[in-house]
C-alpha cells in the first residue's frame, strides 16, 4: 500500500539485517529553513517470523522504557531475530528531548493523536506514519510508558480483550511472559492510542505503565529488561534469547468505568490517605486537599466512590480541580 506522509525513512524496513537511522519529519522553522525532526529507528530483520514493534518515548517524561529500548537496540543482533523487530526508543523525539509528556513543537500528545493526519501538526504526522507505515503488517506492539511527571504507577501491563477466545488466550500468555506484577484488562475499543492503532492494523498490543514521577527506578529497569526478553522469546521473534524466569504471577484486574478514577474537587496541596497497592472500600477517605494560602478553611476530604485496588496515584502534591489523584483497578 502506498501511503502519503511527509516523513521519509533513512532505514529501509524491507531490508534484511540490522539498520539504524532517522525517520525524517520535515520541519521548516526560523533556525532551520530546510530542517527535519530526527526520530531514531532501528530495524532488525532476519527471514520469516513475526513483526514486533517496540516503542518508548511516546510520552517524553517516561524513562524506563527509553533506557531499556536504547540498550536493546544496541544489544540485539540480526542473528538473534526470526522475523522483524522495529525499535523506536524516542517515538515523539521533541517531547523526549524536552523531558515532557507533550511535544514542545506543537503541544501534541502523541498517544492522543492516532490515527493521525499526514497534513496535520508534527505530532499528528508522526502518529499517521506509525499507524500506516511502521504498524503495517504488525503482529505485536509493546508500548512502554510510565506515570510521567504527574503520576506514579505500580508496574502494570494494559491490554484489551475481545470475544476472540484464541486471541485472548495468547494475550494471557503474553502478560505471563512479560510478568509485570499487575495487569489491567480493558474491553476492546477504538481510541487515539498507539495500542488501538496497532490493533486496527491487526496486531496484539500491550501498553506498559512503569513507575513515574519523572524518575528512573533501578529495580523497574531490570524488571522490564527481563520481561522484554521473555516477551521477545515467547512471541517467537527472538527464539534463542537467554531469559530469566519470571519472579511472580501476574495479578489481573479489570478497568471498566470512570468511577475508578478519583479527581480533585479543590485546589491545594494533595495529601494521600492511602498508598499504592492498598485495597480500598467505597466511601473510604482517599486524600485531603490542604489550602495553606487560606489556612482558616478546612482541608477538603476526597473519598473513593467504589471498592478497588490502588494501582496509580498522583505524584505531584500541588493540585488543581480536575487533576487525577488515584486510579483504582477492580478484581
Ligand atoms: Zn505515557
Amino acid at each position: 500500500m502506498t501511503v502519503t506522509n511527509p516523513i521519509t525513512s533513512e532505514v529501509d524496513f524491507e531490508a534484511e539485517g540490522k539498520h539504524a537511522g532517522y525517520l525524517r519529519l520535515p520541519h521548516s522553522v526560523n533556525r532551520s529553513a530546510y530542517g527535519f525532526i530526527p526520530i531514531p529507528v532501528i530495524s532488525i530483520r532476519n527471514g520469516d517470523g513475526p513483526k514486533v514493534v517496540l516503542m518508548a518515548g511516546n510520552h517524553g517524561d517516561e524513562y524506563e522504557g527509553q533506557i531499556v529500548l536504547t540498550a536493546l537496540a544496541k544489544r540485539l543482533r540480526a542473528d538473534d531475530v526470526r522475523g522483524q523487530v522495529i525499535v523506536l526508543p524516542a517515538a515523539n523525539t521533541p517531547a523526549v528531548i524536552a523531558g515532557s509528556r507533550t511535544s514542545p513543537v506543537d503541544g501534541g500528545n502523541l498517544n492522543r493523536c492516532f490515527p493521525g493526519d499526514a497534513a496535520g501538526a508534527p505530532t499528528s504526522v508522526i502518529a499517521h506514519y506509525l499507524e500506516h507505515v511502521v504498524f503495517d503488517r504488525i503482529d505485536y506492539l509493546l508500548d512502554l510508558h510510565s506515570g510521567g511527571t504527574s503520576l506514579v504507577y505500580l508496574p502494570t501491563a494494559l491490554i484489551r480483550f475481545d470475544d476472540d477466545e484464541g486471541a485472548n488466550r495468547r494475550r494471557h500468555e503474553l502478560l505471563d511472559a512479560l510478568a509485570l506484577p499487575h495487569a489491567l484488562a480493558f474491553d476492546a475499543s477504538d481510541g487515539p492510542y498507539a495500542s488501538a492503532a496497532a490493533a486496527r492494523r491487526g496486531g496484539i498490543a500491550i501498553t506498559a505503565e512503569l513507575g513515574g514521577g519523572a524518575m528512573v527506578d533501578r529495580a523497574l529497569v531490570s524488571l522490564v529488561e527481563q520481561g522484554l526478553d521473555r516477551y521477545l522469546r515467547h512471541v517467537g521473534v527472538c527464539p534463542a534469547l537467554d531469559t530469566v524466569p519470571a519472579a511472580h504471577r501476574v495479578r489481573l484486574f479489570r478497568v471498566d468505568d470512570e468511577s475508578q478514577y478519583v479527581f480533585a474537587r479543590a485546589a491545594g496541596v494533595f495529601e494521600p490517605a492511602v498508598d499504592l497497592g492498598d485495597t480500598v472500600r467505597a466511601g473510604q477517605l482517599a486524600a485531603r486537599i490542604h489550602r495553606p494560602e487560606q489556612p482558616w478553611l478546612p482541608a477538603e476530604p476526597v473519598h473513593f466512590d467504589r471498592d478497588g485496588f490502588v494501582v496509580c496515584r498522583r505524584a505531584l502534591a500541588r493540585t488543581e480541580i480536575g487533576d487525577c489523584l488515584f486510579q483504582l483497578a477492580g478484581d
